[in-house]
């Protein structure tokens, strides 16, 4: 699939990755099964149950660095 918009970023290769999805329409919450430490986890946001669900994402290091990610200190939301 190919899009027109540019993409200021080099690309990723990506993976279809297993995730937990907020049952919520509402909610954008989901997370990766992989740092899920619940069985059947609930939305971190709204507290919804969870499903299970699959995302293209970018793939990431063994090293587990999406953990750290989550502790960043600066917010990079721009
Ligand atoms: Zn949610």
């Amino acid at each position: 699939m190919y899009y027109s918009r540019k993409k200021p970023q080099a690309e990723l290769p990506t993976e279809m990755t297993d995730i937990w999805s907020c049952v919520n329409e509402d909610c954008n919450g989901w997370m990766r099964k992989n740092f899920a430490l619940d069985k059947e986890p609930v939305c971190f946001l709204c507290q919804s149950p969870m499903k299970h669900d699959t995302r293209e994402l970018p793939m990431l290091n063994e090293s587990g660095s999406a953990v750290q990610v989550v502790n960043k200190p600066e917010s990079k939301d721009e």
